[in-house]
């Protein structure tokens, strides 16, 4: 079998067993681990079409996490995708006109971070047992809503972990809130902090660096991680629902085996589309990746001219958690245009730290040629939601009306050819009522969001999901608040 091993994109480490990559997050000189050769798939796509999700997820992820035995990386994907999936197909395909949905929010939190925060714990206390770390492990995070809540269901209760995750105070909405205050489990800890997202993440970026607080804390026994979409061990596991979703594909009938697809992938922080990147070069057959961005649109324009600026207006759009000017994991394609350059790379990071912005070279844009760029305005996303609805029945939300808007536009440049597009559905829409139903008819937008819940399941059909379910009756469990500097002060309080 293949033997990965990770190297910095920045290119001053290399020889990295997964495992390391894993517990530590991030490289020394701030690059991220990428595989040194991105592995080929070992079996046929004939052979994987009988397989179930754990199935698949294993026969990809062994090839990434080649220092995990068998059993191990076994016993995490079990662990992971079990009876919190509401449905155990885990992530599946439905048809709706001539375009295919990958439902990825089928989780515990109703959001697509399920499919990674749900197996990330389990792979982060093996990697730790394998590199003899005896601490406890602290996860540290910062939320703009949705990755808080799915990485403290994924690890509540999780032995030799703990969890804080930091919300800014009124920057959420009210069921992301609410999600977060009720969550269980002794060992998570949510503090709203008097401040945007920005604070927050900065105050937790300050935490990782500051080394006489990580002393301090591995006296009593503390060792810091991310649960962050930098991470290699968030990255692998969602290579996996592009092979399954293809598969499924192929099973109902909308391609034929071998036969190219292109994805549309609603992107934010670059790593689901990477995700099916990957999947590419492991042997899945996509042809485009539609990468889809909200009005927030630097990939856009990147992918349009190969400059990447993130000097602009921070727009706030219905669809969150795609609002980001600096996508993180753009970072490891750059990797590969650059053929390995971590010097190239460094030299992009540097400038867009210094001067906000920079350019790859035309000749290494080539190797880009199947991600077409693709934006969705404000009026073009709720028009989706509405129009869909209308045709079909059928509700997406926000978030994966954006990537529907790319699919429209790729047909309507003629661009699409005889492949169908899989659109890549990464929310419920019962996680943002309020924008999805004031999509479908403007008298829903003067109702509080929970009222919306019962309005929406009489439209769509679709039970009411039980991370939503009652959840303005459940007892808050987490009311702590903190001004953005006291973070630190905080964090040494609660491990006390
Ligand atoms: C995080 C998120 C995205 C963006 O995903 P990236 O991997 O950051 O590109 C899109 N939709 C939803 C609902 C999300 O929570």
């Amino acid at each position: 079998m293949t033997n990965t091993l990770y190297l910095s994109t920045r290119g001053q480490e290399k020889e990295i067993k997964a495992s390391y990559a894993i517990v530590k997050g991030i490289a020394s000189d701030g690059g991220l681990y990428v595989p040194a050769q991105i592995p080929k798939m070992d079996q046929t796509l004939e052979d994987m079409l009988t397989m179930s999700y754990q199935d698949v997820a294993y026969h990809v992820m062994k090839h990434f996490f080649s220092d995990f035995t068998e059993c191990e990386l076994k016993d995490c994907i079990s662990k992971a995708y079990d009876s919190k999936f509401d449905t155990e197909v885990i992530a599946p395909v439905v048809q709706q006109k001539e375009y295919s949905f990958l439902e990825l929010f089928h989780g515990p939190t109703i959001a697509f971070k399920d499919m990674a925060l749900s197996i990330l714990p389990y792979l982060l206390t093996t990697a730790a047992k394998k590199q003899k770390i005896e601490e406890e492990i602290v996860i540290l995070a910062a939320t703009s809503g949705d990755t808080g809540k799915a990485a403290l269901a994924g690890f509540a209760d999780v032995e030799g972990t703990k969890i804080i995750v930091f919300y800014p105070k009124g920057g959420v909405s009210k069921i992301q809130e609410l999600q977060m205050v009720t969550q269980k489990g002794d060992n998570t800890c949510v503090v709203g902090i008097d401040g945007n997202f920005d604070d927050a993440q900065t105050g937790v970026k300050e935490m990782f660096q500051d080394e006489a607080l990580k002393e301090e804390l591995k006296k009593k026994g503390y060792v810091f991680s991310s649960a962050n979409s930098i991470n290699i061990g968030r990255l692998v596991p969602q290579v996996a629902y592009y092979f399954y979703g293809y598969l499924q594909m192929v099973k109902n009938g909308s391609v034929k085996l071998g036969d190219k697809i292109n994805v549309a992938v609603p992107t934010g922080n670059f790593g689901n589309i990477l995700a099916a990147y990957y999947a590419k070069e492991m042997g899945c057959p996509i042809g485009k990746l539609l990468c889809a961005s909200n009005d927030n649109k630097v990939l856009y324009d990147f992918f349009s001219t190969g400059t990447y600026n993130r000097k602009r207006e921070f727009m706030l759009t219905c669809s969150p958690s795609m609002d980001i000017l600096v996508s993180s994991n753009l970072e490891r394609l750059l990797f590969a245009l650059a053929q390995g350059q971590g010097d190239t790379v460094k030299n992009h990071m540097e400038s867009l730290s210094v001067n906000g912005e920079y350019t790859v070279d035309k000749d290494q844009m080539k190797g880009a040629k199947d991600f077409i760029g693709y934006f969705a305005t404000e009026k073009e996303t709720y028009k989706a939601i509405h129009d869909l609805h209308l045709q079909t029945g059928y509700i997406m939300d926000t978030h994966t009306a954006v990537g529907y808007v790319a699919a429209q536009k790729l047909e309507e440049d003629g661009e699409a050819g005889k492949a169908k597009t899989l659109i890549v559905s990464t929310a419920s829409p019962y996680k943002f009522p309020g924008s999805v139903m004031g999509a479908i008819d403007e008298r829903y937008s003067d109702y509080k969001e929970m009222d919306l819940l019962v309005e929406l399941k009489s439209l769509s059909g679709v039970d009411i999901p039980g991370a939503v379910k009652g959840l303005d009756e459940e007892q808050v469990l987490h009311d702590i608040l903190c001004g953005a500097k006291e973070m630190k002060a905080c964090v040494k309080e609660i491990l006390a």
